[in-house]
């Protein structure tokens, strides 16, 4: 008998049917002996719902009392979807409980609307497992040390279902979603891209980080910093599929580098489209610069990405970098007024039609070569790159955002991901 994750995404709850599904799903578990903590998202589109009503009635100026009540919002979308798992599995027989983050409680800090989880009180929950009933917990949200509602930003139940088998020492950790796994790109986008049956901590990490939301970056540093065993799995399987089976299907995150982890140089292509590029031009080159610039940015709280500094001509140079779209209208309103009539820069250009595409694989720690393998397959379909970053175990670049699928059907060809591993 083992504790027991499961993590059911929005798509994965999206009618009574599916929930029905899930219910039957989890039951099937709790049966073969298991103790069973299931974390749900909202009902697909509901997330959405909710925040767009919020937008339709926002105040001009967003602060952090407005940020509290997204929260306070946002948090019911789960908080439905988990009642209604309990109720559905109720009616399966088996004895289930909901609880919302603040009754677990589920400790966050107060940065609404992308809070960060410290703590996890787990008593009440082992009571009612050690009752024998399956215990529901909502996706994507806490309490702060003020009694306040927080969600841990979107795409965050994955980061509570980890969490929570963290805090448990849960043997497993399952996220099922509408696809079967971890694939070497979206497969939305690339029809060949193939499943991978394993895929390394680090990999995972790389590719959650540049842009593949089939997992939420902090659910994957949880993962690695408490070494839960994290799999992804389809919930669209018939639900009383053989367990064994179940529980051998999908991707495996894998904590070490085993043999036949990938001869592949690169194991995955991740994108972005959520990039904006500011240039900053004329700037007096002097030290100091990139700090005046980036100081100025971070300080506003908003998160830069890849930077460039050009060469110096004539005491003067470029500076580029990219920011979050979102981010893009007060970045250039910021460089504006606080930046450039201090520095005596001589313009503010932006671009918020841009991409992000990169490779990733810890096999590039020891090949030489696979950048510019990277770049010949985007310049043979004409493809510019406007800014390169690089990093042990992968490479970016920034392009027009038209040709985001463009580039990615390339370099999965080009680095031979079509073809199943050898
Ligand atoms: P959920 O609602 O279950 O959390 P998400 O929509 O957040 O599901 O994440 C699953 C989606 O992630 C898939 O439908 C797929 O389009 C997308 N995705 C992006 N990159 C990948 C990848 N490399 N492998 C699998 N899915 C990916
Ligand atoms: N419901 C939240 C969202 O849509 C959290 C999640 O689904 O993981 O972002
Ligand atoms: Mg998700």
């Amino acid at each position: 008998m083992a504790l027991i994750v499961h993590k059911y995404g929005g798509t994965s709850m999206g009618s009574t049917e599916r929930i029905r599904n899930v219910a039957k799903r989890v039951a099937k578990w709790a049966r073969a002996g298991h103790q069973m903590v299931v974390v749900p998202s909202a009902m697909s589109g509901e997330t959405n719902r909710l925040l767009g009503l919020a937008k339709e009635l926002a105040p001009s100026q967003a602060s952090s009392a407005y940020h509290r009540e997204l929260d306070q919002l946002a948090a019911t979308g789960e908080q439905a979807s988990s009642a209604l798992l309990a109720i559905a599995l109720q009616s399966e027989g088996q004895p289930s409980v909901s609880y919302t983050g603040w009754q677990v409680p589920v400790r966050t800090n107060s940065s609404y609307t992308k809070a960060r989880i410290e703590s996890i009180d787990d008593q009440r929950v082992r009571a009612d497992l050690d009752a024998g009933r399956v215990v529901i917990v909502t996706g994507f949200q806490g309490i702060d040390e003020g009694g306040n509602i927080t969600t841990l930003g979107r795409g965050g139940s994955d980061t509570s279902a980890v969490a929570i088998a963290a805090a448990m020492k849960a043997a497993e950790c399952l996220i099922y979603t509408d696809v079967d796994g971890v694939y070497t790109t979206d497969p939305r986008v690339v029809p060949e891209a193939r499943r991978l049956g394993t895929l390394s901590f680090e990999e995972m990490l790389e590719m959650a980080s540049l842009g593949s939301k089939v997992l939420q970056i902090r659910s994957v540093e949880f993962a690695g910093k408490y070494k839960v065993p994290l799999r992804v799995l389809s919930s669209f399987t018939p639900w009383d599929i053989d367990i064994n089976e179940e529980a051998k299907s999908g991707t495996l995150i894998t904590f070490e580098e085993d043999e036949q982890m990938e001869k592949a140089v690169v194991s995955g292509i991740a994108f972005t489209r959520d990039e904006a590029k500011i240039s900053v031009l004329g700037v007096p080159d002097t030290p100091g610069i990139a700090h005046q610039i980036l100081g100025t940015v971070a300080d506003a709280n908003i998160d830069v990405d890849v930077i460039i500094q050009n060469v110096g001509k004539e005491g003067k140079t470029d500076f580029s970098f990219t920011v979050n779209r979102g981010d893009y209208q007060r970045t250039i309103e910021l460089l504006k007024t606080q930046v450039v009539p201090k520095m005596g820069a001589e313009e503010v250009l932006g671009d918020d039609k841009i991409a992000k595409v990169s490779i990733v694989g810890i096999g590039m720690r020891s090949h030489a070569g696979v950048a510019s393998k990277m770049f010949r397959a985007l310049s043979e379909e004409g493809i510019n790159i406007k800014m390169i970053s690089t990093s042990e175990i992968k490479t970016s670049v920034v392009i027009d955002d038209k040709y985001v699928e463009l580039a990615v059907r390339a370099l999965h060809k080009a680095f031979g991901l079509d073809q199943p591993a050898a």
